[in-house]
């Protein structure tokens, strides 16, 4: 999960660099990346200008041990400097320093806001950004514009020394993992793990218990995960998002998410309860 401990939030950027600074440059939702495909860094210099490249936006993120750090968007055609690649960010994880990737999640999420919210959806009038906080404001009417977030819930359900696991229509064709979905407006997060676990598997369940949250910036998630337990019903497929549910033991498990998810990260911890550990 993010470790955020070394890095310190902010929106007003250093006035003088007396050092190069991080840079994550995106080209829509692809990072920039130095170095060999199996460890890769980031850019560290004054600008990116330096490299020739021309940024459309460009935010001040905040610091990771005391360096500042940027994002910054280039445009669709641009061409990576020689020795660098526009990768995905799902690509990256595990090859680039866990502290920058986290971070790389978060500039991707207000790069991804600046593009996406240039004008006001109550009078159409071009938004300014403001300085002192990460939003932008209307000139015109006032209205205040801040990233979008979207929570969702995930959650682990076990029953005795069985896990469920579900396959949802868009997964890589055997992978299987945990429940999840969007929390609705007005909703608890304990009602929406509730109703995600009933409508998409239509079993009951009782002793909810948060687990950890994370960061999921495909495009602008924050999940938050649960764990609970059986309570009763049968398995009964809602027959659009899902595809396949059963109960799992830790010696048959089918294909399970990757260990840059929250989804892995409760599966391992139900492992771990029976003294089980996944390798890759
Ligand atoms: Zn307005």
């Amino acid at each position: 999960m993010a470790d955020s401990r070394k890095f310190v939030s902010g929106i007003v950027p250093p006035e003088i660099r007396s050092d190069p600074v991080w840079w994550f440059v995106f080209q829509e939702s692809k990072l920039l990346v130095v170095g060999e495909p199996s460890d890769v860094t980031l850019p560290c210099l004054f600008h990116i200008t330096e490299l020739g490249l021309v940024p459309l936006r460009e935010h001040y993120l905040g610091r990771l041990n005391h360096r500042p750090c940027f994002a910054a968007e280039v445009a669709e055609e641009t061409t990576p400097p020689a020795g660098m690649a526009f990768d995905g960010l799902r690509q990256v994880y595990g090859r680039l320093d866990d502290d920058l990737f986290w971070i790389a999640a978060r500039a991707v999420q207000i790069i991804g806001w600046d593009r996406n919210h240039q004008f006001c959806g109550r009078c159409a009038v071009r938004l300014r950004t403001k300085t002192d906080e990460r939003a932008k404001e209307c000139p015109q009417c006032g209205l205040l514009h801040f990233p979008r977030l979207a929570p969702a819930i995930i959650v682990l359900v076990e029953r005795g020394n069985q896990l469920l696991l579900a396959r949802s229509r868009h997964f890589m064709p055997g992978m299987h993992s945990v429940l999840a979905g969007f929390v609705e407006p007005g909703e608890s997060l304990e009602e929406a793990v509730v109703r995600e676990v009933k409508e998409e598997v239509g079993i009951e369940i009782k002793d909810i218990k948060y687990f950890g949250s994370q960061p999921w910036p495909f495009p602008h998630s924050l999940m938050i995960g649960f764990t609970a337990t059986y309570a009763g019903g049968e398995i009964l497929l809602d027959n659009k998002e899902i595809e396949d549910a059963g109960w799992f033991t830790v010696e048959k498990l089918p294909c399970i998410p990757g260990k840059i998810s929250i989804a892995r990260k409760l599966i391992d911890g139900f492992l771990a309860k029976q003294g089980r550990f996944h390798e890759d």
